[in-house]
């Protein structure tokens, strides 16, 4: 049996007619002999509007409610596709998380996918030929429902692809991975090939072409992911362990921006290890996301700096005043207004001087970088929201991207 699973994002099934186009192209992979599993997201803005709802019912919504909430969007899209295959004549049954048992940790809104009971898929493919299943929901230990996370269908997909040792193709509303956001630099090159390091980099930096998770997932499992557009017949992009070697490596593959971030000053700590290890710990307790740390003691004291999304920050605000009980003298600051520009690319493990371009690059465009983190294949500087594109722009020159 050939079972391949696809993966239709919000703006392939946004509208009736869209639905209809995305049964057609499951329909063809059928007539070539196969069995498809189609995971789908949400119609469109409906997540987007779903969050509103819930926020004008309640500013700071219950996240077991809301995820009870988002989980009903995907299951509109379901439902309307595997109607539309079945007119088709097409051997179709759409399921939720919790009839295909998709077993997540408990972290509503945040949750990971734990297991995925093969079972079901297996005994509903005797005599179906297409299961349609809900992306970015699962069902925790306590039988509730949750979500993955903004994004989480490709995870839902990829996880199903590990499941079942199966390649993954995914569609959205671009046709393929490109070495900047093609919606916002229309110059931008498409890639044929990306490591899964690569794409690890680029998605967790704010390319959300991908979710991040997803790629973490192809990678321990070793399942191809190919990215392509479901509005036309383009050739795609191929997420893969490793670039053909007849491919020569560029030095920088792509770039990318991760807005909305604000710069944490805690001032005054006393040097020690424990207090560190408390604010960490406090702060992956409230799954606060920090990044970009950097230490610097001065006259006995220690002054910590990390970015943070705006959307942590009352929750890290928490995590220090818990982590600091009893300790005197300290003060924090919250700095808005930056974004996180990145760039990434394997070949800088062996090309040296990426670096000095990179500043060179921010320096044309008169940015001091303000935090810098890096890794074997990416570096990372936070620079002011307003002139992050501008940075951008010159970056894509510097690399010819
Ligand atoms: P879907 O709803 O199908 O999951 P998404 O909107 O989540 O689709 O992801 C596709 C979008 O990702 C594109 O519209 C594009 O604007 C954005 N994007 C960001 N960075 C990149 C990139 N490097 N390559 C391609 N698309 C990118
Ligand atoms: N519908 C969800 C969202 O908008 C999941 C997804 O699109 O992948 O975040
Ligand atoms: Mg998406």
């Amino acid at each position: 049996m050939r079972i391949v699973v696809q993966k239709y994002g919000g703006s392939s099934v946004a509208t009736p007619e869209r639905i209809k186009n995305v049964a057609q192209r499951v329909k063809r992979k059928v007539d070539e002999g196969y069995k498809v599993l189609v995971v789908v997201s949400a119609m469109g803005k409906t997540t987007d509007n779903l969050i509103k709802l819930a926020r004008e019912v309640s500013p700071k919504p219950d996240t077991r409610e809301l995820d009870m909430l988002l989980a009903t969007g995907e299951q509109i899209s379901a439902a309307l596709l595997a109607m539309a295959l079945k007119d088709l004549g097409v051997r179709a049954k759409s399921f939720n998380a919790f009839q295909v048992r998709i077993r997540t940790t408990e972290e509503h809104t945040a949750a990971r996918i734990v297991d995925i009971d093969d079972g079901v898929i297996f005994e509903n493919l005797k005599d179906h030929d297409v299961l349609v299943v809900t992306g970015f929901q699962g069902v925790n230990e306590k039988g509730d429902l949750t979500t993955l996370g903004r994004g989480g269908s490709d995870t839902t997909a990829v996880a199903l692809a590990a499941k079942l040792k199966v390649p993954c193709e995914i569609y959205s509303d671009v046709d393929g991975i490109y070495t900047c956001d093609p919606r916002i630099h229309p110059n931008a090159k498409k890639l044929k090939y990306i490591t899964y390091d690569e794409a690890l980099e680029l998605t967790a930096l704010g390319a959300k072409v991908l979710h991040s998770r997803s790629v973490e997932i192809a990678k321990k499992y070793n399942i191809p992911i190919y990215c392509a557009s479901s509005f036309n017949e383009e050739e795609g992009t191929l997420v893969v362990e490793r670039l053909p070697e007849w491919l020569e490596e560029p030095v920088v593959t792509g770039a990318t921006i991760s807005h909305g971030q604000i710069k944490v000053t805690v001032s005054y700590l006393p040097k020690d290890a424990n207090l560190l290890t408390a604010i960490f710990n406090e702060v992956a307790k409230r799954l606060v996301n920090i990044d970009m740390i950097s230490l610097v003691p001065s006259n006995g004291d220690l002054f910590l700096s990390f970015t943070i999304l705006e959307d942590h920050r009352e929750d890290l605000e928490k995590a220090l005043q818990e982590a600091l009980k009893g300790v005197e003298g300290w003060k924090s600051s919250y700095q808005g207004g930056f974004a996180k520009l990145s760039i990434v690319g394997v070949g800088m493990r062996t090309s040296p001087g990426v670096a000095a371009r990179f500043f060179e690059a921010l320096k044309r465009v008169g940015i001091t970088p303000e935090l810098v983190t890096t890794s074997e294949i990416k570096i990372s500087c936070l620079v002011p929201e307003e002139k992050a594109e501008e940075a951008l722009k010159e970056v894509i020159k510097e690399f010819e991207l």
